[in-house]
């Protein structure tokens, strides 16, 4: 136990919290760079097993704040997720990681969440988070909201029916264009190793069992203008229609589209008609004739004049080049097919 000996010294955790960290298991989703702190501060803590969910690859303009990857895995265009997990292997052999190339959605989120003991927050738009707010207060699993953009961050952790939930403390999602994002304000490397800290923090408290500690604020922070903000959240809102009327709106899908613009990416997410696996080897070869192929077992992608198709097995395209889902779908239709 000499690899967590400093941790173990530290009262609130000791031997037993040592032990109740290794027999837990964490869901970071998004390995963006919230995330990827998130999965690299967990492992080197000592999580037993750590489930990686991410839907993007990763792109140049990651390496200034993701600090889990670097330039070779961006050159081999690798997903998010499986970057993330050959890291985590690398730092700590003993963790069981999966990183799982796939899309949040209604249909698969109560599936991710089988035996997770606390849900890391590292996406980076709302409608996921609200998705994670119906199905972890449903499931009474811990979690652990965070986001970013500039020099300012937020935080919260959510204790399924002894504290607020999102939707409780935000009445309804910021509509589309209202929000700042990182693709409009940008953001810098120390706000998300920041937040993604705290959220960590967070995490284990609950994981060693002393929710007592757990923060009952919404935490604000800039950091360029120097400012430090706690906010009081008291009770569950009456009529929240998550933790109080039970109405799981965002886990039904209703508010679920079929294309998302990714943050900061000029590019647009398709999701597949159907759920059967692609064959990727076919794909490729029928991709051909019209750019430059790259192939590796996660993915195929294929660089034409205006625009980059990067198909994954499970179907789901990302369409570079463009912020118009409609154009996307086109696109999509006419080389993958409907
Ligand atoms: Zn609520």
């Amino acid at each position: 136990m000499e690899r967590y000996s400093r941790q173990q010294l530290f009262a609130d955790i000791g031997e037993e919290g040592q032990r109740k960290l290794q027999q837990s298991h964490v869901l970071v989703v998004g390995c963006g760079a919230l995330g990827s702190t998130q999965a690299e501060l967990m492992a080197r803590a000592g999580v037993g097993r750590l489930t990686l969910l991410d839907r993007d690859i990763l792109e140049l303009s990651n390496l200034q704040r993701q600090l889990l990857y670097d330039e070779r895995q961006w050159n081999e265009k690798l997903p998010k997720a499986a970057a993330a997990a050959q890291r985590i292997r690398q730092i700590n052999s003993d963790v069981d990681v999966r990183g799982i190339v796939t899309d949040v959605r209604p249909v698969n989120i109560e599936h991710y969440l089988k035996d997770v003991d606390v849900v890391l927050d590292g996406t980076d738009n709302f409608e996921t988070r609200l998705l994670l707010n119906d199905a972890c207060v449903k499931h009474n699993i811990p979690w652990v909201y965070g986001a970013c953009v500039g020099s300012y961050g937020v935080m919260m952790p959510i204790l399924p029916k002894r504290t607020p939930c999102l939707q409780c403390v935000f009445e309804a999602m910021p509509l589309p264009g209202t929000a700042q994002t990182c693709d409009t304000a940008g953001v810098i490397g120390p706000i998300v190793t920041t937040i993604s800290s705290m959220q960590c923090a967070e995490a284990l408290k609950i994981l060693v069992g002393d929710h007592e500690a757990v923060r009952r604020t919404l935490l604000h922070i800039d950091l360029w203008d120097n400012h430090f903000a706690s906010i009081k959240l008291g009770a569950p809102r009456e009529n929240c229609p998550a933790c109080q009327q039970q109405r799981w709106e965002y886990l039904q899908g209703k508010h679920h589209p079929t294309t998302a613009v990714l943050c900061g990416r000029n590019t647009v997410q398709v999701l597949p008609p159907q759920t059967e696996p692609l064959d990727l080897a076919t794909i490729a070869s029928r991709l051909e004739p019209y750019g430059t192929v790259q192939r590796n077992e996660h993915l195929v992608r294929c660089a034409m004049t205006e625009h980059t198709l990067t198909l994954f097995a499970d179907g789901r395209a990302l369409v570079e080049g463009t912020q118009d889902p409609t154009e996307a779908r086109t696109l999509y239709a006419r080389y993958i097919g409907t």
